[in-house]
């Protein structure tokens, strides 16, 4: 008998059961923030870019009605949803797509526009949903790397080749907070081959607060390749329910609905969607705080010694010192035994740095009085 190393003997056992398609074990599962401190308890959830301020009133009020018939399938077009958004936003209902939050609208536009041989590009700290999806579909990832921390548009641009078919961009990125004007945008799709789908998450379109942004809405509706990507998980403090929704050409959204699974979005999550956007003063607080606390913890942050990235975002990006002690994992740790849950990122390429949720006020003043202590001890 044949000498065989322990290795191909694993690989012989394997090749006798059932493999995943070419790439799926290439994959790095998706590692959610945590949600709790050292000894099981939190004190402040800032893990996620989550609300701090709960869920609109009547939101809870439209849950509970659907509560009393769950063995009634949902619409599965979700129309009154659609028709919802599309009042709120100004835009035809015909060309909203709803999803299980929006991460299963970016993997509904990887499965339908990727398969293997094709690539797909996204920017060096970008949201990494797009990996994912783009190696489920049996798609290679393409890398472009970034300008301080910022989306490279002519970086991107330099990556594009016959097999591009999708570009995924969030504006603003997460984990980073920066964001491309429309302008930059506006080049980006001009610079693409019009056989390229550019898909723009606007996951913190409603946070930001600047006159030269716009979240895609208006490429989405004016061209043929551009879809634009919206949640409920963050301004409208919805992350439980899993509900977002896409905007697009109606060619784009037609060759989703056809994948899309036929009941992907629950009566529950309908329901709380139309009283969420229906909703405008529960927003307008969402954005209030963050435009309070979004500069205080940047600026106290930086009073502490910190790097921090310019967000606008509901996060911030907080750089610590290369120095034994000091690093982020060390924070994260003294944080966690205080029962503060931040995310490290090492998985985004950036080891030394931290992400915080904008918290409430109790949260954010507790978090910098901590770090101050831990930046302080020898
Ligand atoms: C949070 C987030 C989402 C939203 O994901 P859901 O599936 O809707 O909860 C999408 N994109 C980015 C960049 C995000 O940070």
């Amino acid at each position: 008998m044949n000498e065989m190393s322990k290795m191909d003997q694993v690989k012989n056992a394997n090749a006798n059961r059932p493999q995943p398609k070419p790439g799926v074990l290439d994959i790095a599962a998706y590692v959610p923030g945590k949600s709790k401190g050292s000894h099981g308890k939190t004190i402040h959830k800032l893990s996620s870019n989550e609300t701090p301020l709960g869920t609109s009133r009547s939101v809870q009020a439209a849950v509970e009605g659907v509560a009393r018939n769950l063995e009634l399938y949902p619409d599965g077009a979700a129309t009154e949803l659609r028709a919802a958004i599309g009042e709120a936003y100004g835009l035809s209902a015909d060309r909203i797509i709803c999803g299980a939050g929006s991460d299963e609208i970016l993997s509904m536009l990887a499965y339908a526009y990727l398969g293997p041989g094709d690539e797909a590009i996204y920017s060096e700290h970008g949201f990494l949903v797009y990996d994912i999806a783009i190696r489920a579909a049996g798609a290679t990832p393409v890398v472009a790397p970034e300008q301080d921390l910022t989306t490279d548009v002519d970086a991107i641009l330099a990556r594009v080749s016959d097999k591009t078919k999708v570009v995924f961009l969030a504006n603003p990125n997460n984990p980073t907070g920066t964001y491309l004007p429309f302008d930059e945008i506006k080049r980006l799709h001009e610079g693409l081959p019009s056989t390229v789908l550019l898909v723009l998450d606007a996951a913190y379109a409603e946070y930001v607060r600047r006159n030269d942004y716009e979240s895609g809405m208006e490429l989405a509706a004016t061209s043929e390749n551009v879809v634009m990507a919206r949640t409920f998980s963050k301004i409208y403090g919805l992350a439980n329910l899993r509900l977002g929704w896409g905007y697009g050409p109606a060619h784009v959204i037609d060759a989703m609905n056809r994948i899309r699974g036929p009941f992907n979005v629950s009566g529950m999550a309908i329901a709380a969607g139309v009283a969420a956007v229906k909703d405008k003063e529960f927003v307008a607080r969402s954005v209030d705080h963050n435009e309070k606390w979004l500069p205080w913890l940047t600026g106290e942050l930086e009073a502490l010694g910190l790097k921090v990235t310019p967000s606008v975002g509901n996060f911030v990006l907080m750089h610590f010192p290369d120095e034994d002690g000091k690093r982020a994992p060390d924070a994260d740790a003294y944080l966690l035994e205080r029962g503060c849950v931040l995310r490290l990122v090492g998985n985004y390429g950036l080891p030394n740095a931290l992400r915080m949720s904008v918290g409430s006020e109790e949260a954010n003043r507790t978090v910098v009085a901590h770090l101050k202590d831990f930046l302080q001890k020898d």
